[in-house]
């Protein structure tokens, strides 16, 4: 079945720039920025510039060069916000939310980086 793109989400939105963003950082493929309901110190997402819907959408159809450059972005983000181990931080957790079982609130691709102190257990049952 083919992947099915709302480009009418609040993050096609902001890449189009209707809307602001507190940008931590932009590549050729790839957009970071801060979130606007921070659940942790560093509350980061990030984001393909192209219309993928989910990180398994992203992981199939994405070229090499997304994909590499998203990766690198999110090493990148690790090392300028501080959570990363070798950059002096304690960690962090990086999350995708996909779907209705997987919370995702928003229909475009993001990961959730989030740290700057004790993360908790990985999933509380509600
Ligand atoms: P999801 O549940 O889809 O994985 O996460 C969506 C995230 O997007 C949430 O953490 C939410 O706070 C964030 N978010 C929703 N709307 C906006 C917005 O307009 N700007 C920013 N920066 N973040 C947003």
């Amino acid at each position: 079945m083919p992947y099915d793109y709302d480009n009418q989400n609040i993050f096609a939105k902001i890449l189009r720039g209707e809307i602001p963003n507190d940008t931590v950082l932009e590549t050729e493929h790839t957009l970071a920025f801060n979130d606007i309901g921070p659940q942790a110190p560093v509350h980061v997402l990030i984001i393909p510039k192209g219309p993928y819907v989910s990180f398994d959408h992203f992981s199939a159809e994405a070229s090499d060069a997304e994909i590499a450059d998203l990766n690198r972005s999110i090493a990148k983000i690790c090392q300028m916000t501080g959570v990363a181990p070798n950059a002096g931080g304690n960690g962090y957790r990086a999350i995708a939310n996909c779907g209705t079982d997987g919370g995702q609130e928003v229909p475009h691709f993001h990961i959730h980086i989030l740290g700057g102190h004790a993360l908790g257990a990985m999933l509380a049952r509600s």
